[in-house]
């Protein structure tokens, strides 16, 4: 049976990018020509504050006596969760050497980079979670400095909550600053930072573009679009639950797609008179953002078994993959594409997005199909090295002679002949 979409919509926002282009452009040109005074110009521009830049510890003292105790705390343990994860994912990757050929000796090493830059959002929402994901597992990762940066909120600055939390998790220094300029700022080595080796983490469609701009100058974690989710349920699954967790999503944001994929269509017929009534309720902001993205970027697809449902989730590759079916081993050996999995009615995004330890930094608009979200080894280069003996070397010596002779390439095979010659002086190697 082909699918049928009781709803349909684009799959991503078809959005004209030249015009973001060009305005991230002419903000980095004139960046990178202004240094501190142009990027402190565009954070008056673009955020009304014309405050300190780079914080002090006397700044995060501040900023840590205006967050309650009990934020404290969940911050806390949602960083202990974040770091045990990060801890198990740098445990899971190693050093190793090997012997090729008896004297060909072979290794790789893992490195951490030495400077990172991490984004964390602060326009639309507070993303003290964002913080925790980026700071946290390139502090595990060894990373030895590591700056946080986050758009002020007019001259009250940076949210307490997001400097706490920067500075709880590993932050050697934290940037009152967002947007472009606040990754221009970390890649350039502005306000007396050390450049970014890599800069992370997610962020409007001007942080992104700057990260794109500047990828290849800088190492990027990924070029995050709007957040997107996914859910498969199976006709067992609580309509309710159901309805709440895509609503739940959709919040991020006017364009952030939300897909049901189901092989029930009285549970698509029972979420679908459902979310309505629950974005109705919400606050806001939050409710315009999920009534755009419900209305423009929703899909409701009615596949006819498992299999199918499976196939049809793949191919959309969300960042967010729930699974509210039968049978969860058998989801998680056959699902092959997504950010993050969420399996069973007893987990949802949420608790991912915010606390529960994985990261929430993951591959928007399909991007799952080639690559996972942020974790330790981004931060980390696998790099190789070798040593050989006299011996040990005499048969590749005489292999890159002759494959280097026949690629035309003359120079390489004299960096063979010369140590045949020195070391096998009494031998003919024609
Ligand atoms: P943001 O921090 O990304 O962007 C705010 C900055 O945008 C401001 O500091 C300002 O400098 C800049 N800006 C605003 N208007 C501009 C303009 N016209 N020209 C140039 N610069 C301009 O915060 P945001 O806007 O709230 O966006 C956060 C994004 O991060 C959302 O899309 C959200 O979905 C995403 N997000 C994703 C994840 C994830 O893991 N995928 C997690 C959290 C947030």
């Amino acid at each position: 049976m082909a699918r049928t979409y009781l709803k349909k919509a684009p799959r991503t926002a078809q959005t004209d990018a030249t015009e973001t282009q060009g305005i991230v452009r002419g903000i980095l040109t004139e960046i990178r020509e202004g240094g501190d005074a142009k990027a402190q110009e565009y954070a008056d521009k673009f955020d009304n504050y014309s405050g300190p830049t780079l914080l002090t510890q006397d700044d995060i003292d501040a900023a840590s006596v205006k967050v309650s105790q009990k934020l404290k705390d969940d911050i806390q343990f949602a960083h202990d969760n974040v770091r045990r994860f990060a801890e198990a994912q740098k445990a899971s990757s190693s050093d190793f050497e090997m012997e090729i050929q008896p004297g060909l000796i072979a290794g790789q090493r893992i490195i951490p980079v030495n400077a990172a830059g991490c984004y964390a959002p602060g326009g639309r929402y507070s993303h003290v979670a964002s913080a925790m994901m980026t700071v946290t597992t390139a502090s595990v990762a060894g990373v030895q400095h590591i700056t946080a940066c986050s758009p002020p909120q007019g001259e009250e600055g940076v949210s307490p909550a997001i400097i706490y939390a920067a500075n709880l998790c590993g932050a050697h220094k934290i940037l009152s600053m967002g947007g472009v300029q606040g990754v221009a700022a970390m890649t350039y080595g502005l306000f007396g930072l050390p450049k970014a080796d890599i800069i992370v983490g997610p962020g409007n469609q001007f942080v992104a573009e700057a990260k794109r701009q500047l990828f290849g100058q800088v190492g990027i974690d990924m070029i995050a679009g709007p957040t997107d989710s996914l859910i498969l349920a199976d006709g067992n699954a609580d309509a309710e639950i159901v309805a709440v967790d895509l609503v739940s999503q959709a919040e991020h944001g006017y364009n952030s797609p939300v897909w049901l994929v189901t092989d029930s269509t009285d549970l698509a017929q029972k979420v679908m008179t459902r979310v309505p009534e629950l974005i109705e309720d919400l606050p806001g902001l939050n409710r315009d953002n999920a009534f755009a993205a419900w209305r423009d970027y929703a899909e409701v697809i009615v596949c006819a078994d498992r299999e199918e449902m499976a196939a049809c989730s793949d191919e959309y590759a969300p960042e967010h993959l729930t699974v509210q079916a039968a049978d969860l081993d058998w989801w998680l050996n056959r699902l092959t594409c997504y950010g993050s999995l969420f399996l069973g009615e007893e987990t949802t995004v949420s608790y991912g997005d915010k606390a529960s330890g994985t990261n929430h930094v993951l591959p928007t608009s399909g991007s799952a199909r080639y690559t996972g979200g942020l974790s330790v080894h981004k931060y980390m280069k696998t790099v190789t090295w070798q040593r050989a003996t006299r011996d040990g070397a005499k048969r590749v010596a005489e292999a890159t002679a002759r494959i280097s002779r026949l690629e035309g390439m003359e120079g390489h095979a004299r960096a063979a002949d010369v140590r045949l010659h020195k070391y096998f002086p009494t031998e003919n190697f024609d």
